[in-house]
């Protein structure tokens, strides 16, 4: 079986096995949801999350492409403090199928474009629920929204397709990563000053007293963060979800959407 040209190995394996999606099926969502993710996808480097033999079996984060990727699987070279590696870029539909049939449940990006990756186009608020208290984390983003409206910002929202929320908003590239977080890092000061019982800066967890921390830690080099419409190793088979602020009160999990759900939402037969 061919799907845009690749040879699908082992399509009847269990990926999700509670649900019963097998490897083809993970496949065809990627091809199904391609239209709409590869725009997020595009010229970030990325690091793989793999689960050959589905996500009950444990699976492995795979930041270098493997040296039998084929050659129509595009790299970059990037610079770390041991010499050069290279990462995936997907920038097509065939290149996202190949992934998907590696096994890839998951796709993190990088928060730069390969044309300058020392300077984020995006920055981004990862907000974890403290245990059971999705209300709060929907609280929180809420308040953060206005904040950076107040500031000029255009705030975006995504469910992580796992626990939490994330609140991310474009930025020019003008400013390398260590310069932007020093300017994100005083925009988190600023929320949890204006909403000290919702909001926690404090990097250590036994400081945060079941409040919300503003994770901006994310926004560095070679860090990355879910891209949108990816599924997520759990049960569930949840997908990072973009969402209209006005949504928000609807949402119930940051699963709230799913493989099995997400085309209904996006107005299209499964
Ligand atoms: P949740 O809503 O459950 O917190 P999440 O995607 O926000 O889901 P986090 O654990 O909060 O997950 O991590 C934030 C981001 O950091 C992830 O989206 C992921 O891209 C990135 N990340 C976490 N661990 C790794 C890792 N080992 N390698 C690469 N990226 C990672
Ligand atoms: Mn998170």
């Amino acid at each position: 079986m061919k799907i845009q040209d690749i040879e699908i190995s082992n399509p009847d394996k269990l990926i999700f096995a509670n649900k019963g999606i097998t490897k083809l099926e993970m496949v065809r969502y990627y091809e199904k949801i391609a239209d709409k993710m590869l725009p997020y996808l595009e010229n970030r480097p990325l690091t793989l999350q793999r689960f050959p033999d589905g996500i009950e079996d444990g699976g492995f984060f795979q930041k270098n492409a493997a040296d039998y990727f084929p050659d129509f699987i595009e790299t970059v070279s990037i610079e770390t403090e041991n010499g050069s590696n290279l990462q995936v870029v997907c920038n097509n539909k065939k290149t996202l199928i190949y992934l998907a049939n590696q096994g890839t449940v998951t796709f993190h990006i990088w928060l730069a474009t390969q044309d300058n990756l020392n300077k984020p186009d995006k920055v981004v608020f990862d907000l974890d629920p403290p245990e059971n208290s999705f209300e709060k984390v929907k609280t929180a983003a809420g308040k953060i929204r206005d904040l950076l409206i107040n500031e000029g910002k255009e705030p975006r929202l995504m469910t992580s397709g796992k626990k939490g929320l994330h609140v991310w908003y474009p930025v020019d590239r003008y400013k390398n990563f260590d310069d932007r977080r020093e300017e994100v890092k005083e925009l988190a000061e600023k929320m949890k000053e204006k909403h000290p019982n919702i909001l926690t800066t404090a990097t250590r967890k036994e400081k945060r007293n079941h409040k919300i921390f503003v994770d901006y830690l994310r926004n560095a080099y070679g860090q990355t963060t879910v891209c949108p419409y990816s599924l997520r190793p759990i049960n569930s088979a949840g997908v990072a979800t973009p969402l209209e602020w006005n949504e928000l009160s609807k949402i119930k999990k940051g699963d709230h959407y799913t493989q099995e759900n997400i085309f209904r939402r996006l107005g299209q037969k499964y």
